[in-house]
Formats: C-alpha cells, structure tokens, sequence
C-alpha cells in the first residue's frame, strides 16, 4: 500500500514529494488494504508487522537515512 505525498510548504518548512508504502517485515512484499485488516501476508503466510519504506524524492535537502529517487 503506497501513500503519496506531494510537494508542499508548512509554515516555513518545505516538505520534500515522498511516498510511503508499508511492507510486509519478512518478505518485503507490498501491504494491500485486504493484508493490513487480515494481518496476514498473503505472499509469504506470515502475520506480518508493519515496516514503512519512504522513498524521498530529491528536489531539496534530502532526509537523513531515507533512500532517494532521482527524477
Ligand atoms: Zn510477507
């Protein structure tokens, strides 16, 4: 499950595009909305935690420890 954030200034602070998509811990297969109410991972069969991968698009400074996307 992929949530995408665009670009946008708060307050004095310019917020980066960057897209957050919740992954299942052991296989790091995708979450779809049906896996995240059954808890479980139909890729793997494992109930799987939550992990975020937040991937930052690279048009200011980048955030510490996030991998960036050229574009
Ligand atoms: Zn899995």
């Amino acid at each position: 499950m992929k949530t995408t954030y665009e670009a946008k200034i708060v307050g004095k602070l310019t917020v980066c595009k960057h897209e957050i998509e919740i992954v299942c811990v052991h296989c790091g297969d995708s979450v779809s909305e049906h896996e995240e109410s059954t808890g479980t991972c139909t890729n793997c069969g494992k109930p799987w935690s939550p992990r975020q991968s937040t991937s930052v698009w690279a048009t200011s400074v980048p955030q510490a420890g996030a991998k960036t996307l050229g574009e």
